[in-house]
C-alpha cells in the first residue's frame, strides 16, 4: 500500500480524498501544516506528497523529499507558481490538476462582480441591523458595460461566456488569442483604458508578476472594477491601496493576495492582523475579499481527487505523465516528454 503525505489538509479535503483513497488503496497521511522547509518531515517515510496553492515546493523543500527517497509531488490545483522546478527537475516529479471545474472560478468571479456592484454584502450587514436604507447602495446595468478579460484560457472563456450572457462588450487581452465572436483582443494597455471591469485569469509567471502596476492603474477608466481570482501577485499591493483611497479604482474583489501564504485558509479571529497592507485592504468598504475560494465547488473537489489519485497511479506504475509539469513544459515546446513520456 502507497502511503500519502497530505498536506494542509481540510476537512473537506478528506470528504472528496478518502473515497478515492479506499478504491487506489493509498494510506493518507493528513497534515494541516502547510508543506514548507519545516513541515517537510512529515512526509518521512510516504511514497509521495499531496501539496496545494500555499504549499512551498522550493529548493530545500526538493532536496529534503528527494534525500527521503520521494520523488513525487502531486499539486492538487491548475496554477504552478510555489514550484521552483529548475531545482525539481531531475529530482521530483510535479504532477497537477490542469483542469478541474473552469465554472466554479468563473461563476465565482462573476458574483464578486455582481457582490461588489449592487454592494450585496453591505446590504447583508445592514439588514442584520435592521437598517433598511438604501443609501449607498447605488449600482449600474452590467448589460452594454465593457469587461476587459486578461487571460483567455479555461477559466477565462467560460467568464467571457457569462459575460456575454450578461449582454456585455468583452475586450480581451492573451498573449495566444482564441478568436472568437464577441471578443475583440486588444493590449494589454488598451484594455486598461477601455474597461468598465477587468478580469484577471492569467497564471502568475515572471512575465505577469505585478502586471497590474501603479502604471496600469494609472491608465484605467476612473472609478474600474478589478476582480482577481487568478493569483495575488499579478496586482501590486500598494499600487492597488492607492489606487482604492484615490477613488481611481472604484472597487476590487480579491480572492488572492499576494502575500496570503500566511494567512489563507486559518482562523486568525481574535489576532491582531500583522500585515497591514492586508488590513488596510480588508478595512475599505469597496473591497470584497475572500480566502482563495473560487475552486470551491463540489464538482470542483471531486475531479481534484480523482485526478490527483490517477496522476499518482500513472506515477508509481511507471506509465506516461500527461499531467507532468517541468520548467521546460512552462516555457511552450521545449520539453522532449513526447518522447520520453515522463518530463525526465
Ligand atoms: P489556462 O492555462 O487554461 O489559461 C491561462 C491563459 O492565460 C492562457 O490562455 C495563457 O496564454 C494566458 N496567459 C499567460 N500569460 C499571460 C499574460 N502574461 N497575460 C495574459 N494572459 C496570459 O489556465 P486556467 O485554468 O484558465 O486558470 C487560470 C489561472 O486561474 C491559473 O493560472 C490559476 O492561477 C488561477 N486559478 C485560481 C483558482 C482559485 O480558486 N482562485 C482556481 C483555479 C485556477
Amino acid at each position: 500500500m502507497k502511503k500519502l503525505c497530505f498536506f494542509d489538509a481540510k476537512p473537506y479535503d478528506k470528504i472528496y480524498f478518502d473515497p478515492f483513497a479506499k478504491e487506489y488503496n493509498y494510506e493518507i497521511l493528513y497534515c494541516d501544516s502547510k508543506l514548507n522547509e519545516r513541515s517537510v518531515v512529515f512526509a518521512q517515510g510516504c511514497d509521495a506528497v499531496v501539496a496545494f496553492v500555499n504549499d512551498r515546493v522550493n529548493g530545500a523543500v526538493v532536496n529534503a523529499l528527494s534525500e527521503m527517497g520521494i520523488s513525487v509531488v502531486a499539486l492538487r490545483c491548475a496554477g504552478y507558481n510555489n514550484v521552483d522546478f529548475k531545482e525539481a527537475y531531475g529530482k521530483v516529479h510535479i504532477v497537477r490538476v490542469p483542469a478541474y471545474s473552469p465554472y466554479a472560478v468563473a461563476e465565482f468571479t462573476m458574483g464578486m462582480f455582481l457582490a461588489l456592484n449592487r454592494k450585496l454584502y453591505r446590504a447583508y450587514n445592514r439588514i442584520r441591523e435592521y437598517n433598511f436604507s438604501l443609501i449607498g447602495l447605488l449600482g449600474m446595468d452590467f448589460h452594454g458595460k465593457t469587461m476587459g478579460v486578461v487571460g483567455t484560457g479555461k477559466i477565462g472563456q467560460v467568464f467571457i461566456d457569462i459575460c456575454l450572457g450578461f449582454g456585455m462588450k468583452v475586450l480581451a487581452y492573451d498573449p495566444y488569442p482564441k478568436e472568437r465572436d464577441g471578443v475583440r483582443y486588444v493590449t494589454f494597455e488598451e484594455l486598461c483604458r477601455h474597461s468598465d471591469m477587468i478580469s484577471l485569469h492569467c497564471p502568475l509567471t515572471r512575465e505577469s508578476y505585478h502586471l497590474v502596476d501603479e502604471k496600469a492603474i494609472r491608465t484605467m477608466k476612473d472609478g474600474v472594477m478589478l476582480v482577481n481570482t487568478s493569483r495575488g501577485a499579478l496586482i501590486d499591493s500598494t499600487a492597488l491601496i492607492e489606487g482604492l483611497k484615490e477613488g481611481k479604482i472604484g472597487a476590487a474583489g480579491l480572492d488572492v493576495y499576494e502575500e496570503e501564504g500566511d494567512y489563507f485558509y486559518e482562523d486568525y479571529s481574535g489576532a491582531v492582523m500583522p500585515d497591514d497592507e492586508l488590513a488596510r485592504i480588508i478595512s475599505m468598504p469597496n473591497v470584497l475579499l475572500t480566502s482563495h475560494q473560487a475552486f470551491l465547488t463540489r464538482e470542483a473537489l471531486k475531479n481534484i481527487a480523482e485526478t490527483t489519485m490517477e496522476n499518482l497511479r500513472q506515477y508509481f506504475d511507471g506509465e506516461a505523465l500527461p499531467n507532468e509539469i517541468c520548467y521546460r513544459c512552462a516555457k511552450r515546446g521545449s520539453c522532449k516528454r513526447e518522447h520520453k513520456e515522463r518530463c525526465f
